[in-house]
């Protein structure tokens, strides 16, 4: 038995030769791949890290950390995605180890290994997302951090997280969330706190409409990222 919704890891590989393409249903991973970076590189200081994206994906945020100077591995349960991941990162030029495996069995072969574990957009689509903090905190080294993203859950994140960009302004594909797998940052914190981990800097991700821009501040209330350190 593994930890994963195969419909769920589907849906992004259905649609997995779009990854790189900036005006598709990507568009709001690309738009916010920036501040994300940024609050990462910030708390972690990536040069020179070894670093492990958990649910990379088609690998957008893997190659932005790899071109702000760590050393990077990729990890995703849709083998097309990873397939969009190689061949995205050789045309970059870019060195990105790129593995089809659970997070949890990748854990057992190598406990602590990691400066950084980076797992975003990914917790609200899985079985059971304890069960992926648990091995997150497993695979970073002592005194490392873990950074977490996803969806708060709350009257506001349905309206914009849901009816806002999946009906209204068709940002993503109807269908791609589903509002009982939004999680609240209490949630995710205790989970985080019963991991072993310890709760650190929260930031938000807020969409303006009228702009189109998103902006990274201190409304966690829909997109938010939180970070996490493991004691040393
Ligand atoms: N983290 C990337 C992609 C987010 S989309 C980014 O923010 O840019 C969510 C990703 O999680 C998809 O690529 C999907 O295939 C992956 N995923 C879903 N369940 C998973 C699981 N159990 N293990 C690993 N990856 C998973």
């Amino acid at each position: 038995m593994t930890n994963v919704d195969h419909a769920e890891v589907a849906k992004f590989e259905s649609i997995a030769t779009r990854w790189w393409d900036k005006e598709s249903e990507f568009k709001p991973l690309h738009d916010i791949n920036p501040l994300r970076t940024n609050f990462i590189d910030e708390h972690v200081q990536l040069a020179g890290k070894k670093v492990l994206d958990v649910g990379c994906g088609g690998g957008i945020l893997s190659e932005a950390m790899a071109h702000r100077g760590a050393s990077v591995s990729g990890i995703d349960m849709g083998e097309a995605n990873i397939t969009t991941a190689k061949l995205h990162a050789l045309e970059s030029g870019l060195n990105i180890d790129y593995q089809v495996i659970p997070v949890e069995e990748l854990a057992e072969q190598h406990a602590g290994s990691f400066d950084v574990v980076t797992c975003l957009e990914m917790l609200e689509h899985v079985p059971d997302p304890v069960s992926i903090v648990k091995a997150c905190y497993q695979l970073c080294k002592p005194g490392g951090q873990v950074i977490f993203s996803t969806l708060n859950r709350n009257p506001k994140s349905f309206v914009l997280g849901i009816i806002g960009a999946e009906y209204v302004l068709n940002m993503v594909p109807k269908g791609t969330h589903e509002y009982k797998k939004f999680i609240r940052p209490s949630e995710l914190g205790s989970w985080a706190r019963n991991a072993g981990l310890t709760v650190g800097d929260m930031a938000g991700m807020s969409y303006n409409p009228i702009t189109k821009t998103y902006k990274l501040g201190r409304d966690t209330d829909v997109n938010y990222l939180m970070q996490t350190i493991k004691p040393a």
